[in-house]
């Protein structure tokens, strides 16, 4: 069954990659409400917006009451949540693969489970654990929080077991991980789609760049062997099939010697895909939009070399080049104080141009 003209899909979360779902519904006939309970980017563009927490189960019911479908823009929706709107709206993509992503813990157990590579890793309920971790796994090696870390926040880097006791410190009382190190030569990502009866679309490898844990650029096509090409398509395939996937998910890989490690995925739009919006006739926000509304996934095909670069804080200091630029595609999220490290927006380019 696909959604009507009309319809509303629900989005729980109003920062950008809410925004531009909105925009992506609203050019495919559709309505959107935002669910945020902060300042929402998303709210200029969508049909509604509930600004309420999500411990606000009345807001959370009429909310889910007044929408076709929910979907969302960020994985860290509390289960409670979701447990409530399941129950009057269905949730595309579904709860296990939110949950899955919640936890870097169970994230790497399903992967590994699916036969595909992840860094080595241990689970540190305490301080002997790191301890006896970083004598198996060896350094550096990276101490994670298991929930709750994003862009880089929330992991600290260990050097030599001397600074175990200070990193575990770190977490604060957190549940983490240990990873050991994998010495990559780069990091690329693949965005993928699969529709509600099974079909699955991928968009090249993008190569990414990150810098202080942030994303910095995307850039299409990434440096990749025909083979390790493939490799990424299928085990994305692998990965959203086995959750019975319907959207668009994100998944990083480190690229090494020995072939492909998945590094986390993301279920949902992804910043490392925001060069589809130059590079592709279906963008990864329509095709989630697509996916999520049940009408057929769109030609993922990419016809034009594009970087993608974030805007973060100063970097708006050069907006005017970029407007005055040929070639570019620029997107801004109407956020009003530009603050370090914050996205602010982010800039698509025509290689060549
Ligand atoms: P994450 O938040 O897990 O995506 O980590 C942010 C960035 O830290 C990644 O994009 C990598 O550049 C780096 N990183 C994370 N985990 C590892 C690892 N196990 N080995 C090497 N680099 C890592």
């Amino acid at each position: 069954m696909s959604l009507a003209p009309g319809a509303t899909i629900g989005i729980l979360g109003g920062g950008q990659l809410g925004r531009m779902l909105s925009v992506a519904a609203s050019r495919l006939g559709y309505r959107s409400h935002v669910y945020e309970p902060g300042d929402a980017p998303a709210a200029d563009v969508a049909h509604a917006h509930t600004r309420a927490g999500y411990e606000d189960m009345a807001a959370l019911r009429a909310f889910a009451g007044s929408v076709d479908v929910v979907t969302f823009e960020f994985e860290n929706v509390p289960a409670n949540a979701l447990d409530l709107i399941g129950a009057l709206a269905p949730i595309r993509p579904g709860v296990e693969a939110l949950a899955v992503s919640q936890d870097r813990l169970t994230e790497k157990t399903f992967l590994e489970g699916l036969g595909l590579g992840v860094a080595p890793f241990r689970d540190i309920p305490d301080l002997a654990a790191l301890r006896a971790a970083l004598d198996a796994l060896g350094t550096p090696a990276i101490l994670k929080t298991r929930r709750l870390g994003y862009d880089g926040k929330g992991q600290v880097r260990i050097d030599g077991p001397a600074a175990a006791r200070d990193a575990f410190a770190e977490m604060a009382g957190a549940d983490a991980i240990l990873e050991g190190f994998v010495a990559f030569e780069r990091e690329v990502s693949v965005i993928a789609a699969r529709g509600p009866s099974g079909e699955v679309v991928c968009f090249d490898p993008g190569e990414n760049v990150h810098a202080g844990g942030i994303l910095r650029t995307t850039t299409v096509p990434a440096i990749l062997s025909a083979s390790l090409r493939t490799d990424a398509a299928l085990l994305a395939g692998r990965i959203l099939n086995a959750l019975d996937y319907v959207g668009v998910m994100g998944v990083e890989l480190f690229v090494t010697g020995n072939g492909l490690v998945v590094n986390e995925i993301a279920p949902r739009v992804h910043n490392s895909g925001h060069w589809t919006q130059l590079g592709c006739a279906v963008d990864q926000f329509e095709q989630h939009i697509r996916a999520v509304a049940g009408l057929p996934l769109g030609d993922g095909a990419r016809h034009a070399d594009v970087v993608m670069e974030n805007l973060i804080g100063d970097d708006m200091d050069r907006l005017p080049d970029h407007l005055a630029a040929p070639g570019r595609q620029v997107h801004l999220y109407g956020k009003a104080e530009t603050r370090a490290g914050r996205k602010m927006g982010h800039v698509n380019r025509l290689v060549g141009r």
